[in-house]
């Protein structure tokens, strides 16, 4: 039996943080040139090198392009001012929740999961984690809020879940998973660290997909660990370094320059998806709405916006098909977060959602020329 972790502050919800989102994204913009000499280029640059030159004993020196990057220092910098954290980035998503994973667990732990949460990170641990000796577990996210972590290692939270958007009390689950000896994983993809602040609530361990909204363009992967427990952050960065799991230096400076712009993005994709989801929610066609702007939920409280993702469903998979195919604003296509809005059965992966049901990810098209597309492609009813 390994010794609880402590319990950090967990602060009542995320106002309370020391700095504003304004004052968050303002810094992001002027972290890299207060580093700057006479003459250097403003914008970061990439590095592409395996080899460095390193003559005599080696040192702190950046030394192979395994371990070291000037463009990861750059892209953690930046995720770290966010984060408000470490953080270590990682080719995907999954690449930083499978090193959060292997880097904290062994044979013998049992883990909890999600049953509603990322179908990817149920599969890794069925397919991997498993085998390896590590006893599996899920449980719908909106059960997570009645306690019972006896016995888990590890607690991996995903919320808003990702499709159904059910909700769960971060901090609360936090406290409940410590008084049980264990550690609590976020996966924070579909909020992002404007809207929602994990580590702050008093998780152990942020993973998320930069794929989504942080890149917001739909032509990469990257992904992010980030954790306050120097512990864990050795681990997951020696993970790094002898799996080999490490992103492209044009990956991370285009993530980079994607990071620039998310705040103002976020700011009219979560406007915009505030007022479709009122109006969906009243249109004839539509069942199901689900949107934590509309949920009474508790946990609505530690989001500091509602996001950009919506749920709904229509009569039948065919009208579903016909609605996204035909809507000319919106991209059929699997992920979200992307600058065009973006929809997708999730029944054809196998979720367990109904057959009509859609999954909307509310891009930054101005918001009546956006509805008015919507609108048009909806069925009558
Ligand atoms: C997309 C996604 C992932 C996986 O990220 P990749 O970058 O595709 O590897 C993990 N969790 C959530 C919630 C996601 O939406």
């Amino acid at each position: 039996m390994r010794a609880p972790f402590v319990l950090r502050s967990v602060r009542e919800t995320i106002g309370a943080t020391d700095m504003t989102q304004d004052d968050l994204a303002a810094q992001l913009l002027h972290l890299h040139a207060a580093g700057l000499s006479k003459g250097a280029p403003v914008a970061p640059q990439i590095q592409t090198a395996s080899m460095f030159h390193l003559p005599g004993e080696p040192d702190e020196s950046p030394y192979y392009g395994r371990v070291d990057n000037a463009t990861w220092v750059a892209l953690e910098a930046t995720l770290a001012h966010l984060e408000a954290a470490p953080c270590l980035c990682f080719p995907s998503g999954m690449g930083a929740i499978s090193a959060a994973l292997l880097a904290s667990l062994r044979a013998g732990d049992q883990i909890l999961l999600p049953s509603d949460g990322y179908y990817a990170t149920r599969v890794l641990a069925d397919r991997f984690l498993a085998t390896l000796g590590i006893e599996i577990e899920t449980r719908p996210t909106a059960q997570f809020d009645q306690g019972g972590f006896d016995g888990f290692r590890l607690v991996f939270v995903e919320t808003p879940s990702n499709p159904g958007l059910d909700l769960c009390d971060i901090a609360a689950t936090a406290q409940a998973v410590h008084a049980a000896g264990g550690l609590m994983v976020v996966d924070n993809t579909t909020m992002t660290p404007y809207g929602q602040r994990p580590l702050d609530l008093g998780a152990d361990i942020v993973v998320a997909s930069d794929t989504k909204a942080p890149n917001g363009h739909s032509d990469l992967l990257m992904g992010h660990v980030a954790t306050r427990d120097p512990v864990l952050f050795e681990a997951v960065k020696d993970w790094r370094k002898l799996s080999g799991a490490i992103p492209g230096p044009f990956e991370a400076w285009l993530t980079l320059r994607g990071l620039e712009t998310l705040e103002l993005r976020l700011s009219r994709m979560v406007a915009s998806a505030e007022v479709i989801a009122e109006r969906l929610a009243e249109h004839p066609a539509v069942s199901d709405l689900r949107y934590p702007g509309l949920s009474n939920h508790p946990a609505r409280r530690q989001m500091a916006n509602s996001g950009f993702l919506i749920s709904l469903t229509l009569a039948d998979a065919a009208r579903a098909e016909r609605f996204i195919n035909d809507c000319p604003m919106l991209q059929p296509a699997t992920s979200f977060g992307g600058v065009h809005s973006s929809a997708e059965r999730r029944a054809r992966w196998g979720d367990a959602v109904a057959p009509g049901s859609l999954r909307l990810s509310v891009g930054i098209e101005p918001l009546e020329s956006l509805w008015a597309a919507i609108a048009d492609a909806l069925p009558a009813r």
